[in-house]
C-alpha cells in the first residue's frame, strides 16, 4: 500500500491540501477528514481545491439542517445539537431539525403545547382566525416581516392587529398575531441580536473557531474547527460554492 500527500492530478488540477492519496492493488483513493465532524472520509473522486468534503451526515445538515446544528459524534453514532429557537438553549435530538421549521426545547415545546390546548377564553375570535393565529405563532420572531409581506388581503385583513412593544428597544410593531410572551416580545431586528449573542455566549466546550474566508477576506466565527483553517470559507462563499 502507497500512500503520497499531494500529488498533481491528470487533468493539472491539484488535490485538495491535506488530502491523503492511498494505492491498494492498482486501486486508488482518498482519505480525508469531514470539514465539519472531523469524521474520516474515503473517497473515490479526488477532491480538489475548493471542494467541499462533507460526510453524509455533515453533507445532510448543510442541505436541509439549521446553520446553527452540529453534529457530536459518539462511539458509532450521532446525534445534533441545536440551539433552541425560543430560549436558546442547546438541545440534543436524534433527528435532524430541519431548516424550514421551528425548532424548540423540550421545555418550550412543553410550555407551548400547553397554551395552545388551553381552552380558548372571551376574545370573541371566530375558530378560523384562532386557528391561523397559532399556526402563525410557531413562526420565530425574525419571520414576521417575511409573512407580513406576503399578505394576500382578504382574508388577512379580517384579522385582528395586535400591537406589540419590543421590550428590548421599546419600538412599537403591529403584529397578525398574539405573541405568545408579549413581556418579552422582540422586534426582528433585536431577536436577530439576541440570537447572535447567545451564539457568541456558548459554554466553554463549544468550539468556536476564527477563519478569515480564503475566497472574500471576510472573517467568520465557526462553530467547529475546519480541516483547513487556511483555507476556510466563509458561509456565504460556502453556499455559494455548494450552489455550483
Ligand atoms: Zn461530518
Ligand atoms: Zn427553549
Ligand atoms: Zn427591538
Ligand atoms: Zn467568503
Amino acid at each position: 500500500m502507497k500512500v503520497r500527500i499531494r500529488k498533481p492530478l491528470a487533468d493539472g488540477r491539484h488535490l485538495k491540501k491535506g488530502v491523503i492519496t492511498v494505492e491498494n492493488e492498482g486501486r486508488v483513493y482518498y482519505r480525508l477528514p469531514c470539514e465539519a465532524c472531523g469524521k474520516p472520509l474515503k473517497l473515490r473522486n479526488a477532491p480538489v481545491e475548493g471542494d467541499n468534503s462533507l460526510c453524509k451526515e455533515c453533507q445532510n445538515i448543510a442541505d436541509i439542517g439549521k446553520p446553527e446544528t452540529i453534529l457530536v459524534r459518539k462511539r458509532g453514532s450521532y446525534d445534533y445539537e441545536t440551539p433552541c429557537d425560543q430560549c436558546g438553549k442547546l438541545e440534543r435530538t436524534s433527528f435532524l431539525p430541519k431548516r424550514s421549521r421551528e425548532f424548540l426545547c423540550n421545555d418550550c415545546l412543553r410550555e407551548s403545547r400547553q397554551e395552545q390546548t388551553a381552552p380558548v377564553k372571551q376574545s370573541g375570535e371566530n375558530p378560523a382566525t384562532e386557528a391561523t393565529s397559532t399556526s402563525e405563532k410557531t413562526h420565530a420572531p425574525g419571520e414576521v416581516n417575511a409573512s407580513l409581506e406576503m399578505e394576500t388581503p382578504s382574508r388577512e385583513a379580517l384579522q385582528p392587529m395586535h400591537r406589540v412593544k419590543c421590550s428590548k428597544c421599546r419600538k412599537y410593531m403591529q403584529l397578525r398575531f398574539k405573541p405568545r410572551s408579549p413581556g418579552t416580545f422582540m422586534c426582528p431586528k433585536c431577536y436577530e441580536k439576541r440570537q447572535e449573542e447567545r451564539r457568541s455566549e456558548k459554554p466553554e466546550t463549544k468550539i468556536l473557531y476564527n477563519i478569515e474566508c480564503d475566497k472574500c477576506g471576510k472573517s467568520e466565527t465557526l462553530n467547529f474547527i475546519p480541516s483547513y483553517p487556511d483555507r476556510a470559507l466563509c458561509s456565504s462563499c460556502f453556499a455559494k460554492i455548494k450552489r455550483r
